[in-house]
């Protein structure tokens, strides 16, 4: 178990800079989730962690000591990739001893440590079964397992759940969470789904471009997205554009928001508010008012899609809020200051 270290870490592929200057501390013991869009350079980074891509600067840190010229092999870490790459001729057991074979342990310590790993994947008695008979799930677990044998420093996963039907990855998130959390292992995740990267991460690692955007625990992220980007990407939003009146508060649609304080120099900015935050009241003088355009009704959950200042804001109720609208009517909108967050247009 380990930490990690990423000085100023970039990786070009040609005219193409996939990773761009990357510098980031992950103490031991932390799950990092790094997420982002397509082409962002996640896996390009990972791989780089991994010691399957070289970087075309900056250097990789394992507990302070330098570790970029490594190879693979001999950084001990545990990796598991989408493809999982289990041996298909090899039983479950054979798959998980791989790597203990081939560091010549003993065959009773082997079947020791087999039996331990399926346990602790909630696969006990399963090594003598074909992997091809497997579920999806029950593979997912193998490849974990197998993984994790020879105790890695560091655990990489890319877009470990991606082949999962929804229900399952739900379910698997949490497991991988826990059995993190039991085992204290330095974990990086490579995801696009922000729901994962929220479920299981101590720190989210949101790229863009080749860039960190934001790294900070989920709950930051979500709360206080740095730019528009994190704050589009992360959960759904509203971005509303804001301008400054003479004494420094928020404008928006021409109603002034007397708590939100635009910093000086900012006079064109825009305010990122989460559907759950918007309040809706019955239209008063002076606030902010939209028309209901469209109601969604999930159940659970409400969504009232309003036009307002020159946007559709969305906002989110419970059954027991419910408004008592149909689209076309007028509607009061409350933006509350604390849940608003202003970031550079
Ligand atoms: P995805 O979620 O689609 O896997 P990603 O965020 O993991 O995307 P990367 O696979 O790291 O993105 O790719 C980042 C950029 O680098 C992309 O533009 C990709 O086309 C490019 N790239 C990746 N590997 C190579 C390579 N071996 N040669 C040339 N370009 C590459």
């Amino acid at each position: 178990m380990s930490g990690l270290t990423l000085e100023g870490v970039s990786k070009r592929f040609g005219s193409l800079t996939a990773v761009d200057n990357v510098t980031l501390n992950v103490p031991q013991g932390t799950f990092v989730c790094l997420l982002g869009p397509s082409g962002c350079g996640k896996t390009t980074l990972l791989r780089m962690i991994a010691g399957l891509e070289d970087p075309s600067g900056g250097r990789l840190l394992i507990d302070g000591a330098d570790i970029t010229g490594v190879a693979t092999h001999q950084r001990d870490f545990g990796m598991v990739f989408q493809s999982l790459a289990l041996f298909p001729h090899l039983n479950v057991g054979e798959n998980i001893a791989y790597a203990l074979r081939i560091r010549g342990i003993a065959k009773a310590d082997q079947q020791r440590r087999v039996d331990e790993l399926l346990a602790l994947v909630h696969l006990p008695g399963h090594a003598d079964r074909p992997v091809n008979k497997l579920s999806g799930g029950q593979r997912q677990r193998v490849a974990i397992a197998r993984a994790l044998a020879v105790s890695p420093k560091l655990f990489l996963l890319d877009e470990p759940l991606s082949a999962l039907d929804a229900k399952l990855r739900e379910a698997m998130q949490v497991e991988l969470r826990q059995l993190q959390q039991k085992l204290g292992i330095t974990t990086i995740v490579v995801t696009h789904d922000q729901r994962e990267a929220m479920t299981m991460a101590d720190l989210v690692v949101v790229m863009g471009e080749g860039h960190i955007r934001q790294a900070a625990p989920p709950v930051e992220i979500y709360r206080k997205p740095a730019d528009s980007f994190v704050a589009g990407f992360i959960g759904s939003t509203n971005l509303l554009d804001l301008s400054r009146d003479s004494s420094g508060r928020a404008v928006v649609g021409g109603v002034v928001l007397p708590d939100v304080i635009l910093p000086a120099g900012l006079d064109r900015a825009r305010l990122s508010i989460r559907p759950e935050d918007v309040h809706l009241t019955a239209p008063t003088a002076g606030g902010l008012t939209g028309r209901v355009t469209f109601l969604r009704d999930l159940g659970g959950t409400i969504e009232t899609f309003i036009e307002v200042a020159g946007t559709t804001v969305t906002a989110v109720s419970t059954p027991r809020e419910r408004p008592d609208v149909t689209a076309g009517d007028s509607i009061g909108v409350t933006l509350p200051a604390e849940a608003c967050v202003v970031l550079k247009q």
